[in-house]
């Protein structure tokens, strides 16, 4: 067996680009060398890993998972079935965030549900003036995010606990979540690799608000007077988010689109 005439079986039965990078992940080959080499041997183990690989994502399971990895914001972050896979519509918080942040000497940031750590380190390594604190109630979340942090060099301080519980007390200028919030028995939850992501990361159980409203409720007595609220929703989630923050006797509230044109990103000041 060849690199090309692996390449062409797995495109039979899954989409080409994950066809090539589950063939580079399992042999170490670059998109280079399989275009100018396609006639060199696939070892046994390589093969069996890459043979293995295509028929789990051939059952639906994401390319991320499979190879321990993805990118956001180009940079490199491991991934397991504990935490939510990234996604490119989150960037939105991030460029949110870093606006509010322009300025400040030595913000003081709290990521809520920090997962995989994507929000909190992005931020520790774009605002380095910023000090980041990150919580996740999952342990398996903790320690993956833990990880990215040490292989990324990020300064974040992790916490274990449940929403606010692990800063009592405590005072932040800026809170950033991206909290699940997929309504229970969504038709989305079974689709597109939902099921292999961790549940308690993406649906409440219940409309899809309650955690935002728990962080709406909770975040007043965890802000600085002028300090910035910022989460993630679904698409049909932007009035309702508005008017939690409006009614919590926050100012200033928005709703920003991701780059769909989706109403993505809702935040209010104190
Ligand atoms: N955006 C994700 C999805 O629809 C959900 C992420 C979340 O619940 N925080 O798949």
């Amino acid at each position: 067996m060849t690199l090309g005439e692996a390449l062409a079986a797995a495109r039979q039965k899954i989409d080409r680009l994950d066809a090539r990078l589950l063939l580079q992940y399992a042999t170490g080959c670059s998109h280079a060398d399989l275009l100018a080499r396609p006639e060199t041997p696939l070892i046994a183990p390589a093969y069996a890993q890459f043979a293995a690989w295509v028929e789990r994502r051939a059952a639906g399971e994401p390319l991320a998972y499979l190879v321990g990895e993805a990118e956001f914001r180009g940079r490199v972050f491991q991934v397991s079935p504990a935490v939510l896979i990234p996604r490119p519509e989150t960037e939105v918080l991030i460029e949110l965030a870093l606006d509010k942040l322009r300025g400040l000497a030595a913000p003081r940031v709290l990521d809520l549900g920090t997962g995989s750590g994507i929000l909190a380190i992005s931020l520790a390594l774009e605002c380095t003036a910023a000090k980041l604190v990150a919580v996740d109630v999952s342990p398996e979340a903790l320690s993956v995010a833990r990880t990215n942090a040490g292989h990324l060099a990020a300064p974040v301080d992790f916490r274990a606990g449940d929403w606010f519980a692990p800063v009592a007390g405590e005072r932040f200028d800026l809170i950033v979540a991206n909290p699940p919030y997929v309504a229970g028995g969504d038709p989305h939850l079974v689709l597109n690799g939902l099921p292999f992501e961790p549940q308690l990361a993406l649906t409440d159980g219940a409309d899809g608000l309650s955690c935002i409203r728990q962080i709406v409720a909770g975040a007043p007595a965890h802000l600085h007077a002028g300090g910035w609220l910022l989460f993630e929703h679904g698409y049909d989630q932007g009035e309702a988010s508005r008017n939690l923050l409006t009614d919590g006797a926050f100012k200033a509230t928005f709703t920003h689109r991701d780059l769909s044109g989706i109403d993505r990103v809702s935040g209010a000041s104190l």
